[in-house]
């Protein structure tokens, strides 16, 4: 039979490994799952509610700019119908500029480029000419238009809402214009500048040469934009949705955008992706710190169940580790085993104990016996040998042989030998252990199985022996002594049990050679030359 190594790790200790393994694991698995659902979520809401918001923005930047169109047509009409009337020409700018259609000028331009009115007239810049070079200039279209971001005359970063004035008979006669200023408190900053949003969202708006009409950063607006931005791109080609990019400064953004077609403007909304996911992190944290209450409750509960189901394999392990002994049994019966495996391994020992119990017992039986002793013989030796190897229990043996026996034969005759014989074979009894089995193993020779002894301490109690028998008077005037081998053997010898007889005779003959009345341990002999 092959012997393994032995197995170092321990039932209790494989059962919390597997159970927490897999509570550690379900609970990464669990949150991990939440996480990335939750996350998909909210991103996608977040993406859905900024393209939202652009879409409103655009919507109302439309009726914005067309309402300003149409007060604009109103008021052009007005004009035309005055004749021109210089007066008129500066009360209309004034009225138009006071209606709050967020224009933070209202001009009258000449169709020679020169400004004839002006509201708020502080702005002082009647009779200027305006350059008509500028290629934004309403002077060169004569038609209804939004201009693209240019700087006013005055300086001001400014778009241009334009309406021709035109004769009954169709002469142009210049323009009359709201000016917005992109970078102060216009219509276009006002309305979208209203929406605040918190949680760092933020607005900003594009016209078609990819400048920036608006953008929190007023020091941006004007400025050109990232020709790489996959959502600008798409909203400057008159789509509307949304999409997740990486803004100019690398930041991670959910971006919402809308089309405003009748500027071809576009309108971006947009959020760090980090600001969404920061509340989820925040909150996984939280659910990840509540669950160690309940998860280190089960690991506690776990580590409980793993002692108690380890328990009574360790117990059964431990009776059966201390070897055969009278009262093993009765241990064994009470350890309380309370699930299926565990029972049917008590019944199993109980019942090769029982077959263990019922083989010694033969040895009382005359067939296994020696009758000049009462001890076992020879047959009962290899029966006890057999049963101790089934059981693989350990045991250690003292093999004894008188010393100069013939001497005695031939001086005191027979009888008296065979007194001496009987008297040996009661001291032996007088000196063993409850559950020590003895043997005579023929003629002047016997033996003594050790359960589960260690052979020091056999060799201990075979010196007790050798020492008492000296001492003892079993033939008035001669003093009779033993030589004795003591061997061992364990389940890990992997050898045979009639092995160990060997071995004790081998010890036995050593005592004999080295000058009689003494113990020899086998263990002793090893790396001794044999003789
Ligand atoms: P040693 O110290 O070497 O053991 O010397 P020994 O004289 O004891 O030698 P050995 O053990 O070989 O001698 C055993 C003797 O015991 C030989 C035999 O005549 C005798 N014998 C064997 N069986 C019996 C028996 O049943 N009764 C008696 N009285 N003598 C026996
Ligand atoms: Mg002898
Ligand atoms: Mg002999």
């Amino acid at each position: 039979m092959q012997i393994r190594k032995p197995s170092r790790i321990t039932l209790r200790q494989l059962v919390l490994i597997l159970s927490i393994g897999s509570v550690l694991t379900m609970l990464v698995a669990g949150i991990a799952g939440a996480y990335r659902i939750q996350r998909d979520q909210l991103m996608e809401d977040t993406l859905a509610a900024n393209q939202a918001f652009a879409e409103k923005l655009a919507a109302s930047t439309s009726d914005l700019l067309s309402q300003a169109q149409q007060d604009l047509a109103y008021s052009a009409e007005r004009i035309v119908q005055s004749g021109m009337n210089p007066a008129m020409l500066q009360s209309e700018v004034e009225r138009l500029r006071a209606q709050g259609t967020g224009f933070n000028a209202v001009s009258i331009t000449g169709s020679q480029g020169v400004i004839l009115a002006i509201a708020p007239a502080a702005l002082n810049v009647r009779g200027r000419r305006v350059d008509r070079s500028d290629p934004r200039s309403a002077l060169r279209h004569q038609t209804p238009m939004i201009s693209s971001p240019f700087t006013s005359i005055l300086g001001n970063l400014s778009i241009l809402i334009s309406h021709p004035l035109y004769t009954a008979k169709d002469q142009y006669l210049g323009y009359l214009a709201g000016t917005v200023y992109l970078k102060s408190d216009g219509g276009l900053s006002r309305l979208i500048g209203r929406h605040y949003f918190r949680n760092d969202t933020y607005v900003y708006v594009v016209d078609a040469t990819h400048r920036l009409l608006y953008h929190p950063q007023a020091n941006r607006i004007g400025t050109e934009v990232n020709y790489d931005n996959p959502a600008i791109n798409a909203v400057l080609q008159g789509r509307s949705g949304a999409l997740r990019i990486t803004n100019s400064q690398g930041i991670d953004m959910l971006a919402g955008f809308a089309y405003v077609p009748s500027t071809q403007w576009g309108i971006v909304v947009q959020r760090p992706t980090q600001v969404t996911l920061a509340r989820l992190d925040a909150l996984m944290h939280r659910a990840l710190w509540l669950s160690l209450i309940p998860v280190g409750l089960l690991l506690a509960l776990l580590w409980f169940l793993a002692s108690w189901v380890s328990r009574p394999l360790g117990e059964l392990a431990l009776v059966v580790q201390d070897g055969y002994e009278d009262n093993m049994a009765r241990r064994i019966q009470s350890i309380r085993c309370w699930y299926f495996e565990a029972q049917r391994l008590q019944r199993a020992l109980l019942e090769s104990l029982g077959a263990v119990g019922a083989q010694l017992d033969q040895l009382h039986d005359e067939a296994y016996q020696d009758p000049l002793t009462g001890l076992g013989n020879r047959r009962g030796l290899n029966l006890a040998l057999q049963t101790f190897q089934t059981l693989e229990q350990p045991f250690a043996v003292i093999t004894l042989d008188i010393d100069f026996f013939k001497h005695i034969n031939d001086t005191y005759g027979h009888d008296t030998g065979d007194q001496v014989i009987r008297q040996i074979g009661q001291w032996m009894r007088n000196q063993a252990r409850e559950g020590d089995t003895l043997f005579r193993m023929g003629g002047e020779e016997f033996l003594t199985i050790l359960p589960g002894a260690r052979q020091d301490i056999a060799a201990n109690m075979a010196e007790r022996l050798r020492a008492g028998i000296e001492q003892a008077t079993i033939l008035p005037g001669e003093t009779v002594t033993v030589s004795i081998g003591v061997a061992s053997w364990t389940p890990e010898d992997a050898a045979d049990t009639t092995q160990v007889l060997k071995a004790a005779d081998q010890a036995l003959y050593r005592a004999k050679q080295t000058g009689r009345n003494r113990v020899v341990q086998s263990d002793d002999l090893i790396g001794m030359p044999e003789t």
